[in-house]
């Protein structure tokens, strides 16, 4: 039995035919982790959808009210980049409402994982790249309403920059704060990292992903570690290290909510970067390893994962849990 909670739902499917997007993932996942033992029946527990309240502390009331009646524009079904249906709507409330569990397990437990999640491409007003509604930013807002937590961290390691989520908890932030860092500048002169100051009840975003790819515009995080293409192992875990303390220097946060994206992964179809099965799990217990010596939970979404072959993004995103099973401790 593991010493932490599996967040998961059949119902996390998402309802969106054939697609680059592998939406059977999370059901893969699900059986891989009980058929090789890493998580037992009884490690797993089921969300609920979040409330249109939830949705709201994040989303704006027209948005959100398209999204229920059916009434987005041609335009704005094609940024989503996914077909609209009810059904769709449905499962991307599940994951929210997911995404809060997990968080609420990882106060209680240290970690808490999701088996889905990860949406940061959804900003207040609209979708886009897959992402319905931003199940991390409704999640910390709703631990925030509940006076579960303060402050949270959001650690981004998705291939694709955290747009929504930047721009989301842009708003808590002073832009006086904003500050240049020569950190960074090492892996591109052109663009620096960039940070901004924390405050009370703020959340701080940190985003590392492959500079030349999706999205084009990226809104600053927090902290942008905007990295060049094909970056291995070495360099990336040297930056993910870098990254954590920089952040923790900052904000020392309620809540580490860590996007453990597939798609840094070197035969990512939508990714640039040259990542091994090996270091991706490196990087997750890095994570781990840093919250836990910080004693700062930590709330795990899935996000992205393209690669060529599913299994390798199964193996992936299932090495997320092993990861923390081996930081948090568990036994067989
Ligand atoms: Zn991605």
């Amino acid at each position: 039995m593991l010493p932490f909670k599996l967040v998961y739902s059949d119902d996390y499917y998402l309802p969106i035919g054939s697609h680059v997007f592998p939406a059977e993932k999370y059901k893969c996942i699900y059986d891989r982790l009980l058929a090789s033992g890493v998580a037992a029946p009884s490690d797993f527990v089921s969300p609920h959808p979040a409330t249109d309240e939830d949705v709201l502390l994040v989303h704006t009331p027209q948005y959100v009210h398209k999204l229920k009646t059916g009434t987005l524009t041609a335009m704005e079904e094609l940024e989503l980049e996914v077909p609209y249906s009810p059904e769709l709507v449905r499962a991307f409330w599940l994951a929210a409402g997911g995404s809060a569990l997990a968080a609420d397990h990882a106060l209680n437990d240290g970690v808490g994982i999701s088996i889905g999640g990860g949406f940061h491409h959804a900003f207040p007003g609209h979708g886009e790249g897959f992402c319905v509604i931003n199940d991390v930013a409704v999640a910390i807002r709703c631990m925030q309403r509940d006076d579960k937590i303060r402050t949270a961290m959001t650690f981004d390691c998705d291939v694709h920059q955290g747009n929504g989520t930047a721009t989301i908890f842009s708003g808590t932030r002073a832009s006086s704060d904003q500050q240049s860092s020569g950190w960074g500048s090492v892996l591109n002169p052109n663009h620096p990292a960039r940070r901004r100051s924390a405050h009370d009840e703020d959340v701080f975003t940190i985003s590392l992903h492959q500079l030349n790819n999706y999205p084009a515009f990226k809104p600053p995080s927090s902290l942008d570690l905007n990295l060049p293409d094909g970056i291995g192992d070495a360099d990336y875990l040297a930056c993910v290290g870098d990254a954590l303390s920089l952040g923790l220097n900052k904000l020392k946060p309620d809540l580490i909510c860590y996007l453990a994206g597939a798609d840094p992964y070197c035969e990512d179809q939508l990714g640039g970067l040259s990542l091994t099965i090996e270091g991706l799990k490196e990087r997750d217990a890095i994570v781990y390893r840093t919250a836990k010596a910080a004693g700062i939970p930590v709330m795990v979404t899935l996000a992205g994962g393209y690669a060529m072959k599913l299994e390798d993004t199964i193996t992936i995103h299932c090495n997320t849990v092993v990861a923390a099973k081996e930081v948090f401790g568990g036994k067989d």
